[in-house]
C-alpha cells in the first residue's frame, strides 16, 4: 500500500515530548508536565443540576442542530464578560467554537497561504504553533523578554518581512512562559500592526485568572480599525470538558470565521452551550473563578518559594501574576530533555521547553504547571526537581 498523504502532513508529526509525557500519567509521578485546570474545582454537583434543568425545560433544543454563531443568549453573556477586558461588544461581535484551539485553526486557514509567515512571541503556545503549521506557514519569533514581545524587535521584524500575514500573541499569563505584556507594549502592537496592515490573534485564556493587581486592557481594546481578532475560552475558568470558546472580532473578520466554521462542523455542541448558560444563569461564575484563584495563587507562591529555597542560582525562572505556569531558563550549555530523563527517575515530570520554539533550539528552558498538582506534591516535586538541578550544574 502506498497511500498518497497530503503535502501538509509533512509538518504534522507526533512529538518526543509527547511520548515522553506518556510516561507522567503513572500515578507515583509528581507532573509539572501538562496545562491541566485542577479537576477538584470542577462545579460537578452544579453541572448535574444544570443538565437536568436543561433537559427538563429545553430537552429537545438541547439535542438539535442549531446555529452556527451559536445559542444568542450564551453570546450576550459573553459581550458583557468582554467589558472586564476594555471590549464593548455585542452577541453580534461573538462566535462560538469548540474551544479556542478550534479559532487557532481557524485563523490559520483564513490567513494563511502556504509559505506566508506567522509572526509569534518566542516562545509561544505549542498549540498554536501546530494548528498553524497545516496551513504551510513559516515562522518569524519576535524575541521577549520578561514582560513579553520587544516592540523594537518587533519593528525591525515586520521592515524586513513582506510575507508576515499575522500576528499571534499571549499577551496575559502567556502559555508557556507565564509573563505578561505591559499597557504601551499592547497599544504599539496595534500601531504596528496598522502600520503593515495586519491581523492581530490575540488568544486569552488564562486573562481572568489574576492574582494580584488589575486586569490590564486587552489588545482588542485599542483596535481602532478591526483587525484585532481575540479568541477566549471557558476551559480555565470553567471546565475544558465542554469545549466552549469564542472568537470576538470585527464583522468583516467574524463572517470568514463562521464560513470556515460551517464547513469544520456545523456548530458547537448545542447542549453545551445551554448548559453553559444555565450554568450563568443558576450561579455566580465570578464566585467560581474567585476559588480557582486562591487555589492557583496558593500553588504558584509553594512552587515560587520552593523554587527560591532549592533550585540553584543559575536558573532563572519567571514569576507569574496568574495563570497556570512559570518558565525555567538554564545556562546555554543545558539539555532540558536530557534533564527531563533524569528528573522522570525521581518521579518528576515537566515539559522541556524547545519545542514551544517553533524554529527550533533553546534546549536550555522548560515549563512548569502549578494548577494541577496538591500543594505538598508541588513542594515535594519542586525540592527532588532542585536536586537534579543541582547535580547537573555541578558537573
Ligand atoms: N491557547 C492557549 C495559549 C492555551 O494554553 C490553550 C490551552 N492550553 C488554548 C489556546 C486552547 O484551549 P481551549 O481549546 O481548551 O480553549
Amino acid at each position: 500500500m502506498a497511500i498518497q498523504y497530503a503535502k501538509r502532513m509533512e509538518r504534522i508529526k507526533a512529538s518526543e515530548i509527547r511520548e515522553l509525557l506518556k510516561l507522567t500519567t503513572r500515578p507515583e509521578i509528581i507532573s509539572f508536565a501538562g496545562g491541566l485546570p485542577a479537576p477538584e474545582l470542577f462545579p460537578v454537583e452544579e453541572m448535574k443540576k444544570v443538565t437536568f434543568k436543561v433537559l427538563e425545560d429545553e430537552g429537545r433544543q438541547a439535542l438539535q442542530y442549531s446555529t452556527t454563531e451559536g445559542y444568542l443568549p450564551l453570546r450576550e453573556k459573553i459581550a458583557a464578560r468582554m467589558a472586564k477586558f476594555g471590549i464593548q461588544a455585542t452577541a453580534e461581535d461573538i462566535l462560538i467554537t469548540s474551544g479556542s484551539q478550534q479559532g487557532l485553526d481557524f485563523s490559520g486557514k483564513i490567513f494563511l497561504n502556504p509559505g506566508d509567515v506567522v509572526i509569534c512571541e518566542s516562545p509561544s503556545y505549542l498549540g498554536a504553533i501546530n494548528a498553524f503549521k497545516a496551513y504551510e506557514c513559516e515562522f518569524v519569533e519576535v524575541p521577549t523578554d520578561d514582560h513579553g514581545m520587544i516592540m523594537e524587535e518587533l519593528e525591525k521584524i515586520l521592515e524586513k518581512t513582506p510575507q508576515a500575514r499575522m500576528i499571534y500573541v499571549i499577551p496575559d499569563f502567556q502559555n508557556p512562559t507565564g509573563r505578561t505584556w505591559p499597557v504601551e507594549r499592547r497599544k504599539r502592537l496595534v500601531e504596528l500592526a496598522n502600520k503593515y496592515d495586519l491581523p492581530i490573534i490575540e488568544d486569552n485564556p488564562y486573562g481572568e485568572l489574576r492574582f494580584e493587581g488589575e486586569i490590564p486592557p486587552s489588545i482588542k481594546s485599542f483596535d481602532t480599525e478591526g483587525r484585532v481578532v481575540y479568541l477566549g475560552t471557558f476551559s480555565k475558568t470553567f471546565c475544558p470538558g465542554l469545549r466552549i470558546g469564542w472568537v470576538a472580532a470585527s464583522h468583516e473578520i467574524l463572517n470568514k470565521y463562521i464560513l470556515v466554521k460551517q464547513g469544520a462542523d456545523l456548530q458547537s455542541s448545542s447542549i453545551s452551550q445551554r448548559e453553559l448558560d444555565a450554568y450563568l444563569n443558576m450561579y455566580d461564575l465570578d464566585v467560581h473563578v474567585e476559588k480557582i484563584k486562591d487555589i492557583y495563587r496558593k500553588r504558584r507562591d509553594l512552587m515560587i518559594n520552593t523554587m527560591k529555597e532549592t533550585f540553584p542560582p543559575e536558573a532563572k525562572f519567571t514569576y507569574p501574576e496568574g495563570g497556570l505556569f512559570t518558565w525555567v531558563e538554564l545556562p546555554a550549555h543545558i539539555n532540558a530533555r536530557e534533564l527531563m530523563v533524569k528528573a522522570l527517575e525521581k518521579n518528576v515530570a515537566f515539559v522541556p521547553g524547545g519545542s514551544f520554539f517553533p524554529n527550533g533550539g533553546r534546549e536550555n528552558t522548560f515549563r512548569l504547571n502549578y494548577s494541577n498538582m496538591p500543594e505538598d506534591k508541588i513542594v515535594e516535586g519542586i525540592k527532588r526537581l532542585g536536586e537534579v538541578l543541582r547535580e547537573e550544574l555541578q558537573k
